[in-house]
C-alpha cells in the first residue's frame, strides 16, 4: 500500500463512519460503532494503523496523520451524536417501558417489636416509664424474691436453664420489679419488656427464647381496683375491646392472682376457630403484689400495696395477625416478615 491508499482508505472510513454516527438511534449503536471503528483490537482504522510499519519512515508519518486526522473526526461525531440522543431522550424511546421495576428493599420493625412498642406508648401516657434488668440473673432475683416456695416445679432444670458458674437465664421479666424496688422508693410505676428463655420444645405455640412485657405499680393504698382499671383501659385502646373479663388464677408473687381475656377481635365475642369459639382471648397474667415479695425488695408491705401484670407480646402478635406458628415470627424468613412491612 503506498501513502495514497492509506490517506485515501482513513478518509473514506471518516467520511462512512460519520454518515452511520449520524444516523445511529440508541447509545448502543453508538457504542458498537465505536468498537467497529476505533476498537483497539480489531477497529477498521485500528488495523489500518497497524499496517503503517510497511512504509518508509517518511511516507508513514503522512499516513499516520491522515489516520488520525480521520480518527479524531470520527471522535468529534461519535460525542456529538452521543450528546444529542441524550438530549434529545430517543435513546429512551428504544428501551422496553413494559419491563417490570427492580423491587427495591424496604426495611422495617419486626410484629412483636411493634406490640412492645405500642403496649409501651400506651402505659407511659398512664405515667409508667421503661426499666430494665439483666437477662442472666441470680437464682435469688429470679425466684427467691418472688415468693417461689423452694419446691416450685418451675425451678427444675427442665424449666430452667441454669448457668455454670452460677446464675441462670431468667426465665421471665419479674426479676426487674424487685430490683426496681431494691434502687427507687414507691410510688413505682414501671413496664419492663425483654427477653426470657426456658427449657421449652421450639413448637407451634412454645419458645426457648420470647419477649415478655411486664407492669408494675406500687402506691400507697393503690388496690385491685386501679389494676381492673388500668388493664381495662389499656384492652380498650389496644385491642379495641368492648369487653374484658377476669378470671381467678394462681402465681407466687401475686394474690390474689387473675387472668385477663378480652372480647376476641376477630370475632367480637361471636366465637370463631381464633379463640376456640368462645369469644374470649386470653391476654395476660395480674394480680397484687404479693406482700413476700414487697418485703424481699425493701418495700414496708404495711405502709404500700401494688399490683403487676404480664404478657407475651409474641401471643399478642400472633392474635392480632393470626399467625397460627411462634417459630414464624423467630425464623428470619425474609418472605414471612416482609408481609408486615407498612
Ligand atoms: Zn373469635
Amino acid at each position: 500500500m503506498t501513502v495514497q491508499d492509506f490517506t485515501s482508505t482513513a478518509q473514506r472510513l471518516a467520511e462512512e463512519g460519520i454518515a452511520r454516527v449520524g444516523s445511529a438511534a440508541t447509545a448502543a449503536e453508538l457504542e458498537a460503532l465505536r468498537t467497529a471503528l476505533l476498537g483497539r483490537k480489531s477497529g477498521r482504522l485500528t488495523e489500518l494503523m497497524k499496517q503503517l510499519p510497511s512504509l518508509s519512515p517518511d511516507a508513514r508519518r503522512d499516513a499516520g496523520a491522515a489516520i488520525n486526522q480521520a480518527k479524531s473526526a470520527l471522535e468529534q461525531a461519535l460525542e456529538a451524536r452521543k450528546a444529542a440522543l441524550a438530549g434529545s431522550g430517543a435513546d429512551r424511546a428504544a428501551q422496553d417501558l413494559t419491563m417490570p421495576a427492580r423491587r427495591t428493599w424496604q426495611g422495617a420493625k419486626h410484629p412483636v417489636t411493634v406490640v412492645i412498642e405500642e403496649i409501651t406508648e400506651i402505659f407511659k401516657e398512664l405515667g409508667f416509664t421503661v426499666a430494665t434488668g439483666p437477662e442472666a440473673e441470680l437464682e435469688w432475683y429470679n425466684f427467691g424474691a418472688l415468693n417461689f416456695p423452694p419446691d416450685h416445679p418451675a425451678m427444675d432444670l427442665h424449666d430452667t436453664l441454669y448457668l455454670s458458674g452460677g446464675g441462670l437465664l431468667r426465665t421471665h421479666t419479674s426479676p426487674v420489679q424487685v430490683r426496681t424496688l431494691q434502687k427507687y422508693p414507691p410510688p413505682v410505676r414501671i413496664l419492663a419488656p425483654g427477653n426470657c428463655y426456658r427449657r421449652d420444645v421450639f413448637d407451634a405455640s412454645h419458645a426457648p427464647m420470647f419477649s415478655q412485657i411486664e407492669g408494675l405499680a406500687i402506691d400507697e393504698r393503690t388496690s385491685f381496683v386501679d389494676l381492673k382499671a388500668t388493664l381495662t383501659h389499656f384492652a380498650q385502646r389496644f385491642f379495641g375491646a368492648t369487653r374484658t373479663r377476669f378470671r381467678p388464677s394462681y402465681f407466687p408473687f401475686t394474690e390474689p392472682s387473675a387472668e385477663m381475656d378480652v372480647s376476641c377481635v376477630l370475632c367480637k365475642g361471636a366465637g370463631c376457630p381464633a379463640c376456640k369459639g368462645s369469644g374470649w382471648m386470653e391476654i395476660l397474667g395480674s394480680g397484687m403484689v404479693h406482700p413476700a415479695v414487697l418485703e424481699s425488695s425493701g418495700v414496708d408491705s404495711e405502709r404500700y400495696t401494688g399490683w403487676a401484670f404480664g404478657m407475651g407480646p409474641a401471643r399478642v402478635a400472633m392474635l392480632r395477625h393470626g399467625i397460627p406458628d411462634i417459630r414464624l415470627l423467630y425464623d428470619s424468613d425474609i418472605r414471612f416478615l416482609e408481609q408486615f412491612v407498612r
